[in-house]
């Protein structure tokens, strides 16, 4: 399986990082590698000073295809989660600077802590999704599937132009303001609505 994460899909988190406004949705993978077993904790990557989180909805793809219309895009899932897309921002500052891929600051071991799965059945509209990510306690990051740039079914549409999906995949969404640095010992509780559907230690 592959993840593919959507960048830039708030406008409140692009401006927060001085990116502009896409017109199409920005997106790049990590490797199955990057999936951090359940009941782990997030070890800090010592090549990093500046892990940032970034907290996403995630969807899980149920059927293969490729160049999908939008308007049968939401055939190809049914479930979805919250996760985390860790990435090292020192890293990625210098890989922007130089015009390099992103990889290493994306895309390295652990970087996508993902939560429970829970049926898409379970909300009445997929437009009017919220979740939210606590550290320690205090609500850092708070998002709703309605201040998304690129709905679901429109990434779904975009990225099958160039990337066969295939049943297991996952797809993070993007991120909406308030991404933050992590540190040792801090404690990550993941929401979808109300439920929490994961927790780990930085260690
Ligand atoms: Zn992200």
């Amino acid at each position: 399986m592959k993840i593919i994460c959507i960048g830039r899909n708030y406008v409140a988190h692009a401006k927060e990082l001085n990116n502009p406004i896409p017109e199409k949705p920005v997106f790049f993978m990590k490797p199955d590698t990057a999936l951090l077993p359940p009941h782990n904790p997030f070890f800090y990557p010592d090549f990093s000073n500046d892990v940032h989180y970034e907290a996403e909805l995630v969807l899980k793809i149920n059927k293969n295809g490729r160049h999908i219309a939008e308007k049968f895009a939401h055939k190809y899932y049914n479930e979805l989660s919250v996760g985390i897309d860790f990435t090292a921002r020192d890293l990625q500052a210098d890989c922007k600077k130089k015009g390099l891929p992103w990889e290493i600051a994306k895309a390295f071991d652990f970087s996508a802590p993902v939560g429970n799965f829970k049926s898409i059945n379970t909300f009445e509209n997929t437009s009017n999704i919220p979740f939210g990510l606590k550290i320690n306690g205090d609500l850092r990051q708070q998002g709703n599937s309605s201040n998304m740039i690129f709905s679901f079914d429109r990434i779904i549409a975009y990225v099958s132009q160039f990337v066969t999906l295939r049943s297991g995949d996952l797809i993070f969404t993007g991120t909406p303001e308030g991404v933050g640095p992590a540190q040792r010992e801090d404690y990550f509780e993941l929401f979808l609505a109300d439920e929490k559907v994961l927790d780990f230690k930085v260690k």
